[in-house]
């Protein structure tokens, strides 16, 4: 059986580091806010993003959040994200107080596209919060330009892209603030929940450091309205733990990709790298366009090969989210976009004869 997700696969590997680092963890003392915080959230930024600031928090939807409230972003502001999105990127709006609008993508990729950006400008546009999907990076070059002339902040959510690089640029450094979730399935996960909020602004990122603990000052008074958001010590340890791993994770991930995309129809693939602009994607999902995916996924399940979607369907059609006020046509590109994909399995631990099996399920269900 090939599942769609199995963290099992490398953790007799990485077994006995990870005991001792949790070990370490529990005798230490401190279980909260304590030394293995503070060496990841350093730790994280020397290896991607040098120069910035770290600031864990307890998952990747309240990074996004406390991205939004640092930036005094909240009730009556409007933030431009995509619909074809996790879940998390749009709740993480509404907890600001925010209006999440939707911007049309780029069928080629299913990322933002920067064409149709200012389409969805307004007067209470206060950010653009472009997804990293997939592992592949949007076009930021022309985001960061937008944004310049009509004065918007930016807000990464880089949760599916850590390792991405853009223009030689990791991803999260294009933006005022950016957003890392460190979920179990990310590139670079936990044992539970987790996230980052970085930036390269120190203010901005003591703001956010309040915010994650009720908004205290130095004598536990509130100064900014907080929340209770915090990377625990034992998740911190294995976090960096697993840091040291991350390059030749990205690599496993890379080679599988490589692999898929020669052997694959062309006319299934993603376009991955827009030869317009130079990106290292790192594939946290292999996401692949089928004409008929129910049939399609049901002849692999039956080869007992899982697979996903991401997403089925656009957060603007969901019930909970029909109050913004999109129906069915508002955004036609990414509605077709999300009838047609399929994710497959794509992580370190699966093996090159898994990663042939697949190819040929594939090749054999399509049509
Ligand atoms: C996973 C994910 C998030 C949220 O991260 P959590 O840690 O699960 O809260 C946000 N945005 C995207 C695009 C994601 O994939």
């Amino acid at each position: 059986m090939i599942k769609f997700f199995d963290y099992l696969r490398c953790y007799e590997d990485e077994r006995p580091g990870l005991l001792s680092e949790i070990e370490t963890v529990f005798s230490s003392g401190t279980l909260i806010l304590g030394p293995a915080l503070e060496r990841f959230e350093r730790n994280f930024c020397s290896a991607i993003l040098p120069g910035f600031h770290g600031v864990g928090v307890g998952n990747g939807t309240d990074a996004i959040h406390i991205c939004l409230r640092a930036l005094g972003i909240g009730s009556g502001d409007e933030v431009i994200t995509v619909s074809n999105t996790a879940v998390p990127t749009v709740s993480a709006i509404r907890l600001s107080g925010a209006t999440p609008r939707f911007c049309e993508i780029d069928y080629r990729t299913g990322l933002l596209d920067p064409t149709q950006l200012e389409h969805a400008i307004t007067d209470r546009t206060k950010a653009v919060l472009p997804v990293h999907l997939f592992g592949n990076a949007v076009d930021m070059h022309s985001v960061c330009q937008i944004a310049k002339k009509h004065s918007l902040f930016i807000v990464e959510d880089c949760a599916q892209a850590t390792g991405t690089r853009l223009s030689g640029k990791h991803v999260g450094s294009f933006s005022d603030m950016s957003a890392f979730s460190f979920y179990p399935t990310k590139n670079l996960g936990c044992f539970g929940d987790a996230g980052m909020v970085v930036s390269s602004d120190l203010e901005l990122s003591e703001i956010a450091k309040r915010l994650r603990i009720y908004g205290y000052d130095d004598f536990q008074r509130t100064i900014h309205e907080g929340l209770n958001s915090r990377l625990d010590e034992i998740q911190a340890a294995i976090l960096d733990y697993k840091l040291k791993r991350l390059p030749s994770y990205l690599n496993r991930r890379r080679d599988i990709a490589r692999f898929y995309n020669a052997n694959l129809p062309a006319d299934v693939l993603l376009e991955d790298t827009r030869s317009e602009l130079d990106i290292e994607h790192s594939y946290s999902l292999f996401v692949i366009k089928v004409p008929n995916r129910d049939r399609f996924r049901d002849r692999l399940r039956s080869l007992n090969i899982f697979t996903g979607i991401h997403y089925a369907t656009p957060i603007h059609l969901m019930d909970g989210y029909n109050f913004l006020g999109y129906r069915k046509g508002s955004l036609p590109i990414t509605e077709t976009f999300c009838e047609n994909i399929v994710s497959l399995p794509l992580y370190p631990g699966l093996t090159d004869d898994e990663a042939m099996v697949i190819v040929e399920a594939v090749r054999d269900s399509i049509y």
